[in-house]
């Protein structure tokens, strides 16, 4: 079993590399964000140790980024419980497990053994919420029977809101999502793009889909 832990603080990371070690783990650290996210992105590890806040990168975005790539490798997200409350408690950012800290090691060594008994979660092939249907095989989006045309940013976007359905996602989160490197992109922009999208997937159709949450942002449910 291969870990990855991310995080910045020094000691804990090399205590808990240690400590690990003797358990017959084999660990990598990442000291930073960037770092952490390239390591945890070459698919290479059983599980993942992901602090929260960390230089570079924090944790939550490395989770949702390496989700939003299909990389499914558990994550057991170690967070100081005040940074719980506000950052990751209800909303769904991808981990798998938390831990708060400070924890004792044999409840880490606990949470390890569940995680990687844990079958690897497959990403659904094909998404679907009420009628609408996303094959991300093929990007074919459909509402019923009719085929649905979308361009590529509008397919991202909404696909990011069905694998999200039910909750608000606000405008940085989708601009992460679905533009995550390029730059110059304004929030007005995914006022655009969500309105070419409602053209396409709720206006010709009767039961409407995306919702605007005035003040949060946006979301899909039935
Ligand atoms: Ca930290």
């Amino acid at each position: 079993m291969k870990l990855l832990i991310v995080e910045d603080e020094h000691l804990i990371a090399t205590s808990l590399k240690k400590g690990l070690e003797q358990e017959r783990y084999t660990v990598d650290i990442a000291f930073d964000g960037l770092e952490g996210y390239d390591l945890a992105a070459s698919g290479e590890y059983d599980i993942i140790l992901l602090d929260l806040m960390l230089p570079g990168l924090d944790g939550v975005s490395i989770c949702q980024k390496l989700r939003s790539e299909n990389i499914h490798t558990p994550i057991l997200m170690l967070t100081a419980k005040s940074q719980l409350d506000d950052k990751v408690k209800g909303f769904d950012v991808g981990a798998d497990d938390y831990l708060t800290k400070p924890f004792a090691f044999e409840e880490l060594l606990a949470r390890i053994r569940a995680l990687s008994r844990r079958p690897q979660q497959t990403t659904n092939k094909v998404l679907s919420l009420a009628d609408l249907t996303i094959d991300t095989t093929n990007y074919q989006v459909k509402r019923g029977t009719k085929d649905i045309r979308l361009s590529s940013k509008e397919y991202s976007l909404l696909e990011c809101l069905v694998r999200h359905a039910g909750q608000i996602l606000n405008k940085d989160q989708l601009i992460q999502y679905v533009w995550s490197y390029e730059s110059d992109i304004l929030p007005n922009t995914v006022e655009v793009y969500i309105r070419n999208l409602r053209q396409k997937i709720d206006q010709p159709f009767k039961k409407k889909l995306i919702q605007t949450i005035r003040g949060f942002g946006y979301k899909i449910s039935e």
